[in-house]
């Protein structure tokens, strides 16, 4: 057989492979496209879990009638600075757009602050359609319907509906305690589902949106930690070892504002309640580590939130070092270190 280069639209779909495993997967790019966007309210409509509807709207910049097509093209970005190594935004590959649109049925419509009239596009399983007039608020909405009905092999390994509306649920939590300022709501056909009031980034409005999401109980029952150690800040809330759970889902750690799932991080956290809590439990924890970008690698996989860091030695022990100094700070006592 001849050598041949792939349809744009195969390529597209090999990419949302990777990036877009469910539906919550659309949902966190598309908000993280929101906050880059600098939108100051995130609305998430779904129905079906996803799988016939996810909307997202905001308030942010918008797209421009001209720059519609381009959003839509792969490894078009208006985020990317010259340095893979220097990324402040959430996106950076361009491939998130194109990706969905090629499994899915997307509509984009959007409007500037410049621009008196909106304008759209949409893709069909790849095929994009030319740019048409809309009416719309500053601002844009993402419309995906019909997810995976391009790539129906995918589909067969959707979990229920309810689990996936719960997903995409938890990953606008997770990415929300980052954004304090911002509001955000998750609906459902008939009711909504998550209602965060914007707030404020200060530490007050901080500790406000994660017991909004971690629950009301929370901020009496943590200590905050904020400390630096060559150049690198770790920031946030631990939970009190009374205060624990069977799992580990409620630590939530952020790499310069962008959520993180990582062993280094979780095997920190275990070290600095290793003398205070037993194996089994696992503390609540909210966790902010803001680094030079040049020091740390978010370009390790498209979906995974893996990261690596130049100097993994150094987080380790600046997460293990402030955690145990704010629960000896707070008077928490080892378990072994004697009874009074
Ligand atoms: P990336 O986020 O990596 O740049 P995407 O495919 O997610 O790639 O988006 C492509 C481009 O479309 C973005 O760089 C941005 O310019 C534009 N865009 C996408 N969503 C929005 C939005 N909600 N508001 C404003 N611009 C957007
Ligand atoms: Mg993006």
């Amino acid at each position: 057989m001849p050598i041949r280069q792939l349809s744009e639209t195969m390529i597209n779909q090999i990419a949302a492979g990777e990036v877009i495993e469910r539906p919550a997967s659309v949902v966190k790019e598309l908000v993280e496209n929101a906050l880059d966007a600098g939108a100051s309210r995130v609305e998430v409509v779904t129905a079906g879990g996803g799988l016939n509807l996810i909307r997202v709207g905001d308030d942010g910049s918008g797209i421009s009638e001209s720059e519609l097509e381009l959003a839509v093209s792969r490894h078009c970005t208006s985020k990317l600075s010259t340095d893979i190594h220097d990324i402040r935004s959430l996106g950076f590959r361009g491939e998130a757009l194109p990706s969905i649109g090629s499994v899915s049925r997307l509509t984009i419509r959007s409007r500037t602050a410049a621009s008196d009239a909106a304008a759209e596009i949409g893709i069909e399983g790849g095929d994009v359609s030319t740019v048409r007039p809309a009416a719309a608020n500053k601002g844009t909405s993402v419309e995906v319907r019909d997810l995976f009905f391009a790539t129906p092999a995918r589909l067969k390994f959707m979990k229920g509906e309810r689990a996936e509306t719960t997903a995409i649920s938890d990953i606008v939590k997770r990415i929300a305690i980052a954004f304090p300022a911002v509001r955000f709501t998750v609906s459902g056909p008939d009711r909504t589902t998550l209602e965060l009031p914007a707030g404020d980034d200060s530490p007050d409005g901080q500790l406000t949106r994660i017991a909004q999401v971690m629950g009301g109980e929370f901020p009496e029952n943590s200590i905050a930690i904020d400390a630096i150690r060559e150049g690198v800040r770790l920031s946030g809330h631990v939970s009190i070892p009374s205060y624990s759970r069977a799992n580990a889902l409620q630590q939530y750690a952020y790499v310069n504002g962008r959520p993180v799932r990582d062993k280094l991080i979780a095997s920190a956290i275990r070290g600095a309640y290793a003398d205070v809590l037993p194996r089994d439990r696992n503390a609540v924890t909210v966790l902010f580590l803001t680094l030079d970008p040049a020091t740390v690698d978010v370009n390790v996989h498209p979906a995974k939130a893996d990261v690596r860091f130049r100097d993994p030695g150094l987080v380790r022990g600046l997460i293990v070092g402030s955690i145990r100094q704010a629960l000896a700070d707070a008077g928490v006592r080892s378990a072994t270190s004697g009874a009074a």
